[in-house]
């Protein structure tokens, strides 16, 4: 079936915005306008496709060269972004970074797995507050009874969700 010519939908129209905000970012200047991108008035879905293709291709490119600077500025710590919850780890070696994103069962917290390419999608502003740090810890302990930064059981206070190993590192 053939819906090309069809309108563009919401969420291609909302992810194109997401993409030019992330773009004008990288770019950290106001050498381009960018904002006539993010323009998809009477769009197709076709359209609206060749649109993201295109901004896609600009974003990786300048991951491509400003990456690491950008890597740079995330701290080890949660994050929240598009409504999900996600924690950056430094990796074994200490030389990268990864996320891992908070999983939900019945509305509430589950665990944490591993999201490839997340780590690329976070910015330093959506670095949680350490009061939504603390609820979220809270909501974590509660629902899980394991520690939210090492995902260990908590034997004692599991409802800070902050086991007390973890408690003095922070
Ligand atoms: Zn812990």
């Amino acid at each position: 079936m053939d819906n090309n010519g069809a309108p563009i939908t919401p969420e291609q129209s909302k992810y194109i915005e997401q993409l030019v905000q992330e773009l004008q970012q990288l770019e950290g200047s106001r050498r381009f306008d960018l904002t006539s991108l993010a323009d998809t008035s009477g769009f197709t879905l076709h359209e609206a496709r060749e649109r993201i293709a295109l901004l896609k291709q600009a974003r990786d490119s300048l991951y491509a060269k400003k990456g690491r600077q950008v890597l740079k500025k995330i701290t080890p710590g949660f994050y929240r972004r598009e409504g999900k919850t996600y924690q950056v780890r430094p990796s074994k070696r200490g030389t990268n970074m990864y996320a891992l994103r908070v999983t939900y069962k019945d509305g509430k917290p589950s665990g944490m797995s591993y999201e490839r390419g997340a780590i690329y999608e976070l910015r330093p502003l959506d670095r949680m507050s350490q009061e939504e740090f603390t609820s979220f810890a809270n909501e974590f302990g509660n629902a899980t009874g394991k520690c939210v930064i090492c995902q260990r059981k908590i034997t004692v206070q599991a409802h800070t969700g902050i086991c007390p190993g973890c408690r003095t590192a922070i």
